[in-house]
C-alpha cells in the first residue's frame, strides 16, 4: 500500500492577533507528532509564525493564505509568492472556498495562481469543494471537483509543469461543511476523496499514490479519528479547531 504521510493543515483565516498569536504557535509548534503539520496565519503575522517554528526548531511548517499570483510589481494591497519565499515560508493556501466565493476567484484563477507558486518554488494546499446545491440538489459533485482540479491540470500541462504534482496537497472541503459545524458523513467523504484519487489515476498512477487528500469541513476531536481512518483520507484542513492548542493538538493526535 503507498505510504502517505499524514498531513494536518490549520487555516487561521482572517483571526487571532498578535497576543493570540504569539501563546498558540509555540505550543503547535513544540507539539510531537509523526504528520506533517502546516499552519496558515494572516499575513501579516506570516514573519512572526515562522520565526516561532523556527526558534522552537519545529518540524510545523507555516503557510500564506493565498498569494498574488503575479510578480513583485504595482499590484496595491497584495503578497507575491516572492515574498512568502522571502519570508522563508515554503507553503501557500490556494482556491480556498471563501477565496472563490467572497473574493470570486475562478478555476482558471486558481490554476494560474498555482502555476505561479510552482514555478517559484512554493508547495500548494490546492482547496477544492461542491457548494450544498451542488451535492443535494444537482448531484454534481464529482463534476465540480474534478472540474476544479482539472482547470488546475490544465494549466500546469500548459506550463510544462505536470512533474510539479509532488508539490500539491490536495484538499477537499464541501462548501456545506466549512464553519457551520455539520461535517460530512465519513462516508461521504471517503467516497468523494475516492472520486479524487481516481480521477488522479488519469494524471498517472504514482501521482494517484502519492498525492495527500486532505479533508476540510468543521473537523474536530469528536470527527477526526473515525474521518482519519478511511483509506483515501490523508489528514485534514482545521478552520475553527486550529485556533486553540486545546482542540487542535487531539486532531493532529488523529493521526495515523
Ligand atoms: C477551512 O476553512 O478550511 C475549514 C475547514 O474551516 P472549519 O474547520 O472551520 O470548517
Amino acid at each position: 500500500a503507498p505510504t502517505r504521510t499524514f498531513f494536518i493543515g490549520g487555516n487561521f483565516k482572517s483571526n487571532l492577533n498578535k497576543d493570540s498569536l504569539k501563546e498558540l504557535v509555540p505550543v503547535i509548534a513544540k507539539h510531537q507528532t509523526a504528520a506533517d503539520v502546516v499552519i496558515a496565519p494572516p499575513a501579516l503575522y506570516l514573519l512572526e509564525a515562522q520565526s516561532i517554528v523556527e526558534a522552537n526548531n519545529s518540524k510545523v511548517k507555516v503557510a500564506a493564505q493565498n498569494i498574488s499570483g503575479k510578480s513583485l510589481g504595482a499590484y496595491t494591497g497584495e503578497i507575491a509568492a516572492e515574498h512568502v519565499l522571502d519570508a522563508g515560508i515554503e507553503w501557500t493556501l490556494l482556491g480556498h472556498s471563501e477565496r472563490r466565493s467572497i473574493y470570486c476567484e475562478s478555476d482558471e484563477v486558481v490554476a494560474a495562481k498555482t502555476v505561479d507558486a510552482l514555478q517559484k518554488g512554493l508547495s500548494v494546499i490546492l482547496c477544492c469543494g461542491e457548494t450544498e446545491h451542488q451535492r443535494f440538489v444537482e448531484n454534481r459533485t464529482k463534476e465540480v471537483v474534478t472540474g476544479q482540479l482539472g482547470a488546475v491540470h490544465k494549466a500546469l500541462e500548459a506550463a510544462n509543469l505536470v512533474d510539479k504534482w509532488s508539490k500539491i496537497v490536495i484538499a477537499y472541503e464541501p462548501v456545506w461543511a466549512i464553519g457551520t459545524g455539520k461535517t460530512a458523513s465519513t462516508q461521504q467523504a471517503q467516497d468523494t476523496h475516492l472520486e479524487i484519487r481516481n480521477w488522479l489515476t488519469t494524471i498517472s498512477q504514482s501521482v494517484a499514490d502519492a498525492t495527500r487528500i486532505l479533508y476540510g469541513g468543521s473537523v474536530s476531536a469528536a470527527n477526526s479519528d473515525e474521518l482519519a481512518k478511511q483509506a483515501d483520507i490523508d489528514g485534514f484542513l482545521v478552520g475553527g479547531a486550529s485556533l486553540s492548542a486545546q482542540k487542535f493538538l487531539p486532531i493532529i493526535d488523529s493521526a495515523k
